[in-house]
């Protein structure tokens, strides 16, 4: 007999605090730039909310119901953007302050998109590959309509890879007819390099990460080589973060995944490292030359740099002062709490915020995105190049409203960011 699964995972789920923690920093930014209070009231808010149950078949012929989300937040400056998060803790709200940093994110960084972000509510580590791929499959068929090239477009965020993208665009172009298909390729980004992606994808977000560190300390006159750096999240974007700040001279002197934390003062090879997860099921634990660290002790750990890049309030006012590091580059959303980071900056720490440290994904998510749109091929060096000029004018914008305004850089992002929304909706008014 079929067994129905009811939503398990949904009891599971602890709340993060990113929703209040992303107000916060809106309310602080919205009264920086004077913000007129009935734009106030639309970007305070998130345009669509989908919250979906969705059956799937298990390997063992039971059937599960999942809970996806998609939360659409602004579409001002274009159609939605933001990745699909696979991960037990997926809210309602995480998915909206998840939506609203991406609204904030491709703003500042120019592009011409909105903000979005969605997922499930789950642990994939539980499920078999074929299990993840119908999941994904019927996940995007409920979707529907709800994404789309030109309205709404997915990409990778935690737990979620080039091969998810490429499960939902081969089934969200297998809905249309088929003169239509081809021409619906770029309903996500972050695909695979052999279904539409574009080369350099992958390391774009933590390519990005490790440029905005490089500006800054150039700007400082601070020297990487053979400064100390700690990541949390050796995934996507903390394995290719620390693999360009390696080459850079950099030393990588402890790790924290999901599985546990390790460290060595006299530094971790990021390529050796990467290497032996692929054969201890996805894990950094039991490495050699390592010692095991306590969870708790992980932010505490002598360094220079510290990289959170893993998920969002990780660094509280309870941990802050343990912080050693006198860099914070947030290769996470959301990593620090805005009370953290007030006692923060107090003592001097200075915090590249998410919203330009990690913002090279969506600026890659965007060439491919005009790489389909235009069907062009683009070289990987003329790529890599591409994402440099445009970070270094992001940062540059940002470093300038610092000192122009004497902000903070989270406080001159936002301000960035918030200004040019508003001007959109000054010119165009409010419909009717
Ligand atoms: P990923 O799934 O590739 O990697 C996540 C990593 O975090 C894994 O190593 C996992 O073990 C670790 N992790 C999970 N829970 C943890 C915990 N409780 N403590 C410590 N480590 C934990 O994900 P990713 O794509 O690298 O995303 C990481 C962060 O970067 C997320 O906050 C995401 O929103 C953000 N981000 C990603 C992109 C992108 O292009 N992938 C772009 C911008 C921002």
């Amino acid at each position: 007999m079929t067994v129905i699964k009811e939503l398990k995972q949904q009891k599971e789920a602890p709340k993060q605090g990113m929703l209040e923690n992303v107000m916060k920093q809106f309310n602080t930014a919205s009264d920086l730039v004077n913000l007129n209070p009935n734009i106030k009231k639309i970007l305070g808010i998130t345009n669509n909310e989908l919250i979906i149950h969705f059956p799937v078949r298990m390997d063992n012929g039971d059937v599960e119901i999942f809970k996806g989300y998609r939360v659409q937040h602004n579409n001002a400056l274009g159609p939605y953007k933001g990745g699909l998060r696979y991960h037990p803790t997926i809210d309602i709200d995480a998915v909206k302050a998840l939506a609203m940093w991406m609204t904030w994110k491709t703003s500042l960084t120019g592009l011409p998109y909105g903000g979005a972000k969605g997922g499930i509510q789950m642990d994939p580590k539980k499920y078999s590959k074929s299990e993840l791929e119908r999941i994904t499959r019927r996940f995007t068929f409920a979707l529907g309509d709800n994404i789309g090239p030109e309205h709404d477009i997915p990409a990778p965020d935690v737990n979620t890879n080039a091969q998810t993208m490429a499960w939902i665009a081969d089934t969200y172009m297998s809905t249309k007819a088929p003169a239509e298909r081809s021409k619906n390729q770029h309903v996500v980004t972050g695909k695979p390099i052999g279904s539409g992606g574009l080369e350099g994808r992958d390391r774009a977000t933590g390519y990005g990460v490790f440029l905005n560190i490089k500006f800054w300390a150039a700007q400082k006159n601070v020297p990487l080589k053979d400064k100390k750096f700690i990541v949390q999240g050796f995934g996507n974007v903390g394995f290719w973060a620390a693999h360009f700040l390696e080459k850079e001279g950099a030393k990588m002197v402890a790790v924290q995944d999901a599985f546990g934390t390790i460290s060595n003062p006299e530094g971790i090879k990021v390529e050796d490292l990467f290497e032996y997860t692929k054969f201890n099921k996805g894990s950094i634990v039991g490495f050699a030359n390592t010692t095991a660290v306590n969870k708790e002790d992980f932010f505490g750990l002598a360094c220079d740099i510290c990289i959170p890049a893993a998920l969002g309030n990780q660094i509280t006012k309870e941990n802050q002062s343990e912080i050693k590091a006198f860099l914070i580059a947030e290769g996470a959303n959301g990593p620090t709490t805005v009370d953290a980071e007030k006692l923060l900056l107090e003592r001097g720490v200075t915090i590249i915020p998410d919203i330009l440290c990690n913002s090279g994904g969506v600026i890659g998510s965007y060439f491919e995105w005009l790489q389909n749109r235009n069907g062009e091929l683009w070289e990987l060096d003329e790529i890599m190049a591409r994402l440099d000029k445009k970070m270094k004018e992001v940062f540059n914008r940002v470093l300038k409203m610092c000192e122009t305004r004497k902000l903070d850089m989270r406080s001159a992002a936002y301000v960035l960011a918030i200004e040019r929304i508003e001007t959109a909706y000054v010119q165009r008014g409010i419909f009717p």
